[in-house]
């Protein structure tokens, strides 16, 4: 395994921060390997979109090292070319579904970004349907995006990132104004993506449970780096989640407080099912 992102030391201030004393980030090194399947967890403000935005170059950073896909971005040398190469390798996908589409057709939107990349007639009509299928909206290909629902459409945005053809996707809040169920169809896609595609997912979040689905979870607060480990690791450490204003998923919770009242059941994080047999046990035994 390689790493895909690497940024060492990075940190980043805004200009017009005024009498802000932290910078919006500090001293962040963090490394996302080939095909990993990474959640960047903190709450508002913790400096997680100004992260994304550093990664896919829309602002550089005040001191700092981003390697992606190999290549230093934040060399000297590092021309407009290069960056037109590792944007291609790594997709962003934003908050707001309606801020991404472009075109008036599904088709034609998603076909946007692979057309730039001057590809034969026939190569770009298999990746758009491709791309399209793989999102499940290949019925919807001549429909209008406006029409469709929050759900429907971050998945079209995202099958015009996956007809480029990245490496890596960032989901920057992806989910954050879905519905219940755009959320459920977002998540299961980037499950999708990373487990038949190998495609390395970083899914910036502040939901718990979107968090669990990662390989590996980094917390951030006050724009540094405050826990890096599995979602074990990281959702057992709830006092720490506390003192941030974060909150474990709400099974590690009630386990957390069960236990604290004298309950016999594990400590630190349980998924859901084996939260179900652990409840199941302890029903039987009571
Ligand atoms: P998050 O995505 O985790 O909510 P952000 O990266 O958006 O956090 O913000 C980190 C910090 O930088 C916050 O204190 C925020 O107020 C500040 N910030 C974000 N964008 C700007 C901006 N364009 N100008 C000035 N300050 C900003
Ligand atoms: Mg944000």
């Amino acid at each position: 395994m390689s790493e895909f992102v690497k940024t060492e030391h990075l940190s980043f201030s805004y200009e017009d921060e005024g009498d802000r004393q932290n910078p919006a980030l500090e001293d962040v090194s963090i490394a996302v390997q080939d095909g990993e399947y990474v959640a960047i967890l903190g709450h508002n403000g913790s400096g997680k979109s100004t992260f994304a935005k550093l990664l896919n170059m829309i602002l550089s950073p005040d001191s700092g090292k981003i390697c992606i896909a190999g290549r230093e971005v934040t060399a000297p040398d590092f021309t407009e070319d290069d960056m037109f190469d590792v944007r291609r390798e790594v997709g962003m996908v934003f908050q707001n579904p309606d801020n991404q589409l472009v075109a008036t057709i599904v088709e034609e939107d998603v076909a946007f970004g692979p057309e730039n990349l001057g590809l034969p007639r026939k190569e770009l009509r298999e990746r758009v349907d491709r791309a399209l299928s793989m999102v499940g909206m290949i019925e919807y290909a001549q429909h209008a995006p406006h029409r469709l629902s929050g759900g429907q459409k971050q998945r079209i945005a995202i099958a015009g990132i996956i007809a480029m053809m990245p490496k890596c996707i960032i989901f920057d809040e992806a989910t954050a104004m879905l519905d219940p169920l755009g959320r459920r169809e977002v998540m299961s896609t980037m499950d999708m993506l990373n487990r038949d595609h190998h495609i390395a997912i970083l899914n910036i979040t502040h939901y718990m449970d979107e968090a669990a689905h990662a390989d590996r979870i980094i917390v951030v607060n006050d724009g540094r780096v405050y826990m890096d480990g599995t979602p074990g690791e990281v959702f057992s450490r709830i006092d720490e989640l506390h003192a941030i204003g974060l909150e474990a998923p709400q099974t590690t919770e009630l386990f957390d407080f069960l236990r604290r009242e004298g309950c016999p059941l594990p400590a630190g994080y349980t998924e859901d099912e084996a939260c179900i047999d652990a409840l199941v046990r302890l029903y039987e035994e009571a």
